[in-house]
C-alpha cells in the first residue's frame, strides 16, 4: 500500500494540488458512484470537503457533486446524468473555484492552527471548513483578554510573511519523529500505512495532513476570526472567514 492509492484509483491530488484535468480509465460504474483507475478529485477527509466536477467521454457529461470512500474510491454523479461504461477513457476537469477555495480555507486553518499552538500551546481536537470559512476547535481552557484580536493579527503576519507550503512523504517512523507532528489530540493517522504526507508551513506549522494546499501563505489572503464560541469546559471553537 502506497499513500496515494485508494482501493484502485491512484491519487493524482496528493502530488499534484494545481492539477485540475487529467484522463481515466472507467474500471467500474453504477448511478451510486463511478471507479476510475486516477482521479484528481479530492475525496474528502481532514475537514475538507470533495471536490466538484465533471467527466467528459463520447461527446457527453457526467457531473460529479461528490466523492465516497469505500473500498475504492466511488465518484457520485449527478442523478439522470448518463454513467460511463467499464472500460471508457474520460477526460476529467475537477471544477478549479470551488477546490481553489477549499485550499486557501484549509491552509488558513494550518495558520490558524499554527499561531494558536505557537502562541497559546493548544491542541486541535475538530475543525471543518466551507469554501472561504471554517471552524476549528481548540482544547483552550483561558482565553485571554484581547486573543480574538491577537490570533488575527498573528495569522494575518505569517500571511504577509509568505512562508512556503511544502508537501512531502516520509516513511512513517522519520514523520513521527519530528516534534509536534501529530498536532491533533489524537493521532489520526491510521496503523499500516508506510508512508505519511506531510504538509510544512515553513517555520510555522509542520502537520501530518492528506488535504490539498495552495504554495506559499499570501495565497491564503486574509483571515478574519469571526467568532470565538465556548463548547463545554476548556473547549474553544473559533470560526474564521477567508477573504482577498
Ligand atoms: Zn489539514
Amino acid at each position: 500500500m502506497t499513500f496515494d492509492l485508494h482501493g484502485r484509483t491512484r491519487r493524482l491530488e496528493l502530488t499534484d494540488q494545481d492539477l485540475r484535468s487529467f484522463e481515466a480509465v472507467v474500471l467500474e460504474a453504477t448511478p451510486d458512484g463511478i471507479v476510475l483507475d486516477r482521479s484528481a478529485f479530492y475525496p474528502g477527509g481532514g475537514g475538507q470537503p470533495p471536490d466538484h466536477g465533471v467527466l467528459l467521454w463520447q461527446g457527453v457529461e457526467t457531473r460529479i457533486e461528490g466523492v465516497r470512500k469505500g473500498d475504492d474510491l466511488y465518484l457520485i454523479p449527478a442523478a439522470d446524468d448518463p454513467i460511463p461504461p467499464a472500460g471508457t477513457v474520460v477526460r476529467a476537469a475537477v471544477a478549479d473555484e470551488r477546490r481553489s477555495a477549499l485550499m486557501r480555507t484549509h491552509s488558513g486553518l494550518h495558520v490558524l492552527c499554527g499561531v494558536v499552538f505557537r502562541d497559546y500551546g493548544a491542541l486541535v481536537t475538530g475543525g471543518n471548513m466551507e469554501p472561504m470559512t471554517a471552524r476549528m476547535d481548540f482544547n483552550l481552557p483561558e482565553v485571554p483578554p484581547g486573543f480574538k484580536e491577537a490570533v488575527e493579527e498573528a495569522c494575518n503576519a505569517e500571511i504577509a510573511a509568505d512562508r512556503r507550503i511544502d508537501v512531502r512523504v516520509l516513511p512513517r517512523a522519520e514523520a513521527f519523529a519530528i516534534p509536534d507532528i501529530i498536532r491533533t489530540a489524537t493521532n489520526l493517522v491510521p496503523e499500516g500505512i508506510p508512508e505519511v504526507r506531510i504538509v510544512d508551513i515553513v517555520g510555522l506549522d509542520t502537520q501530518a495532513d492528506g488535504g490539498t494546499h495552495v504554495a506559499s501563505t499570501k495565497q491564503i489572503g486574509r483571515i478574519k476570526v469571526a467568532k470565538i464560541e465556548s463548547k463545554g469546559r476548556g473547549f474553544r471553537r473559533l470560526r474564521i472567514a477567508i477573504a482577498d
